[in-house]
């Protein structure tokens, strides 16, 4: 077990691909440590090339080191090539009696007839293989696969990243500066935005407008002289920053924070992108001038890829030239670091905010999204107060001036004046403690007349689990893991996936916890996998289109919720189901999942319960036989009211038209609740209306009995239901249903209307 352990441990791969100088380096220290931990006489690493098709070999540990590059297979030849036709591991005890076994004369390998080989793959992309050789006693067991699955897993973001590094050495001619200049907007004192996650903030601004950042350095003229020196020591000083900030994501964020900083420390440490900046200084050029024409060169090459991963490392390169520059000219803490930051930005992703995060940013203000959209959900997993404000001459505001951000209402202050700053640290002080509102919280929730409500825990991240723990919560109802795929930059192998299932099974003790198969696309894409761009993702191959589609990655997924679950009361939840076939062919993947577990022999929990989300019109239309198959229901409110009224919920400007009490949301949800009620299965809210108050005494009253919510919702959630009288709700929401327009909802709700 313990050297599942050793192999499966990301942060081994990620400290040897820190320590190496180049990816040839970094393969060799790769193959050297699995034949030390595996025990194994030789290790190898085969790339492979889409353009020719063809196996390359580029490190070996045990066969003949001038095998490395020269020799070469055709996909599909030789067990290698077999194992990454196929994707999937190739274990043979007599490699020389299989009928796919092939020769390599000179490599020295006809002494080894174990054998095995495990396919690079990062998605649905071939990238290689990692094979295993050994002598005839010692014949490979189920563990040195599955570690080698793990390290291929591994290792396939870090070649990724690299391969397309080493496709780019051309010469381009540096673009012409671009001239800009920006104005302060008048108005701009105070701008209503919305609340996407609560908090406070105050501190200096800081505009992501990448573009504006890396152009001002590009117009900056250096009147100093920097020497080589300097410059080797900047550079020093930006790898030391870039892995300290991995590690700190690390430790705060083990399930998604697989090298998040892979593609810059690659790019840092390849030859051509120093090397060439060095020669420039060297023939006189000044360093920070030297380092922009060559990062100038590299994001006009990535801009022009057709490939969206690659488009994305401009701003990669971008970042990390901003770091570097200004190390270089001392100025990092002036423009680069985003501690104590507010961040204004036009749209940020996932990996962004992690990143930001991991910098202690105070606050963000988005002027996009909207406040259903996943970069909000994530906003409140990391605890940043965050405001989604439909006014771009925000992005206009000039770094460094104060803004404060009363994310509670979705209120920006920018250069607020001394009042005001007084008046919301004051709140801010008044508020509730977190430790005040863990006393507080009970361990079951009842209705002032004594009706009992389940209240569970939305989780996103592993971080989010000991909020949830301490505030009480009675399971989860909503584990969102497609999270960790989301933020990565690739998808995180069985076991890879076990082991963070596996954390939130023991967080969580014997309490329920509801897994919800992968949620994949619309605003949740996958840089990695979503390489066309879809008209309208929203409605693209996302979710359990997805993973239907995609049967190894669905399964695999499946696997490892077994697995994790195997003493736990657990539950599995398809996301966007939209017909009973749908059901019945996930419930199948499932059913197959199982049987090959039984068949190698690997403990899961055989029997959880299997539900669905409602999230789409169609289901309510064939909700009686739904209703009769699947184990529970939950609505998922925020794709639910999107597909219902046709209105994305990212799209700020739309906003207004985003009702959750237009009548036709609320009938369609007691049609489901009704379906359930008569079939005697479970049905629970597990979108944001979950934590809305002024929506929770119609779910209650409509029949609703559980509710999933973010953690930090619990406490007022809680509070809000000691005080409610169930025969009032149930009065209510009968009136409520009887009302055809929103305005009348509205007014018995005694909400505000939004939209005119
Ligand atoms: C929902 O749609 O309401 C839901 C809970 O799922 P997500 O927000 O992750 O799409
Ligand atoms: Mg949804």
């Amino acid at each position: 077990m313990d050297r599942i352990r050793l192999l499966c441990d990301i942060s081994e791969l990620n400290h040897l691909f820190r320590e190496s100088v180049s990816l040839e380096s970094f393969l060799h220290e790769t193959v050297r440590m699995v034949t030390l931990h595996l025990k194994t006489e030789v290790c190898s690493i085969y790339l492979y090339d889409e353009d020719d098709s063809m196996l390359v070999m580029k490190a070996t540990e045990g066969l003949n080191p001038d095998s490395v590059d020269h020799v070469k297979m055709k996909y599909g030849e030789g067990l290698t090539g077999l194992a990454l036709k196929e994707m999937r591991p190739i274990c043979v005890s007599r490699a020389s009696k299989h009928p796919s076994y092939k020769l390599f004369v000179g490599t020295d390998e006809e002494q080894y007839d174990n054998f095995l080989a495990v396919p690079i793959t990062r998605g649905p992309a071939k990238i290689g293989v990692l094979t295993l050789q050994r002598k005839k006693k010692k014949k490979f067991q189920e563990e040195d696969v599955l570690a080698c699955r793990a390290v291929a897993s591994q290792l396939a973001n870090i070649i990724e990243n690299a391969k397309f590094l080493m496709s780019m050495h051309e010469e381009h001619e540096p673009a012409e500066p671009v001239e800009q200049t920006w104005n302060i907007p008048a108005g701009l004192e105070f701008v209503r935005g919305k609340s996407a996650a609560e908090g406070f903030a105050l501190g200096p601004a800081r505009v992501i407008d990448k573009q504006k950042t890396f152009d001002a350095l590009y117009q900056t003229r250096y009147d100093q002289i920097y020497s080589l020196e300097q410059f080797d020591q900047a550079i020093k000083t930006t790898e030391n920053q870039l892995e300290d900030l991995q590690s700190q994501v690390e430790e705060k964020l083990t399930d998604a924070a697989s090298l998040i900083f892979a593609s810059h420390l690659l790019i840092l440490k390849d030859k051509e992108f120093v090397g060439t900046m060095r020669r420039l200084i060297e023939e006189g050029e000044n360093p920070p001038a030297a380092a922009l024409k060559v990062a100038r060169q590299f994001i006009d090459l990535f801009s022009r890829s057709a490939n969206v991963y690659v488009r994305e490392k401009v701003q990669d390169v971008e970042d990390l030239i901003v770091r570097m520059i200004s190390n270089l000219v001392q100025e990092y803490e002036k423009l680069g670091d985003f501690k104590g930051k507010v961040v204004i930005a036009r749209d940020l992703f996932p990996s962004d905010l992690l990143r930001m995060s991991s910098e202690n940013v105070t606050g963000a203000v988005l002027v996009a999204g909207g406040v259903t959209s996943h970069i909000a959900i994530l906003a409140r997993s990391l605890q940043i107060p965050m405001v989604i404000a439909n006014n771009y001459d925000l992005l206009h505001v000039p770094d460094e001036t104060q803004v404060l951000l009363d994310a509670d209402s979705g209120n920006v202050y920018v250069n607020p004046s001394d009042e005001v700053i007084a008046s919301f640290q004051k709140r801010n002080a008044d508020r509730v403690s977190m430790k005040d509102q863990i006393a507080r919280m009970k361990p079951r929730t009842k209705t002032a007349d004594g009706t009992r409500v389940r209240l569970l825990a939305n989780i996103n991240l592993l971080s989010d689990l000991s909020m949830a723990e301490q505030l009480k919560c009675e399971g989860i109802g909503l584990y969102r893991t497609e999270f960790p795929f989301i933020i990565r930059n690739d998808f995180p192998s069985e076991q890879e996936q076990y082991f963070a299932y596996r954390r939130l099974v023991l967080g969580m003790k014997d309490k329920p916890i509801t897994f919800r198969t992968l949620d994949i696309g619309g605003d949740k894409v996958l840089s990695y996998y979503h390489d066309a761009q879809e008209q309208n993702p929203g409605m693209g191959m996302r979710s359990i289109r997805f993973s239907l589609q995609n049967r190894r990655i669905f399964s695999q997924q499946l696997r490892a919720m077994l697995r994790a679950g195997v003493d736990a009361d657990m539950r599995i939840m398809f996301p966007m189901i939209a017909s009973t076939d749908d059901f019945r062919q996930a419930r199948m993947v499932l059913a197959e999942a199982m049987e090959d577990l039984d068949q190698e022999g690997i403990p899961y929990f055989p029997k959880p319960k299997v539900g669905i989300m409602v999230e789409l019109p169609s289901v309510v239309h064939m909700i009686e036989e739904l209703a009769a198959e699947v184990d529970f229901l939950s609505i998922g409110t925020n794709d639910f009211i999107q597909f219902m009224l046709g209105v994305d919920r990212t799209n700020e400007t739309v906003a207004g038209f985003y009702i959750p009490h237009h009548p036709a949301v609320l009938r369609a949800i007691k049609l489901v609740i009704d379906a359930a009620l008569k079939h005697d299965i479970e049905v629970s809210v597990c979108g944001d209306m979950a934590h809305q108050v002024e929506y929770i005494p119609l779910l209650l009253g409509l029949g609703i009995r559980t509710l999933s919510l973010e953690p930090s919702y619990l406490p007022r959630v809680q509070e809000l239901i000691e005080k409610l009288d169930m025969s009032q709700a149930q009065q209510l929401a009968k009136q409520v249903l009887t009302v055809d327009t929103t305005e009348q909802v509205a007014k018995l709700l005694g909400i505000r209307q939004t939209m005119s």
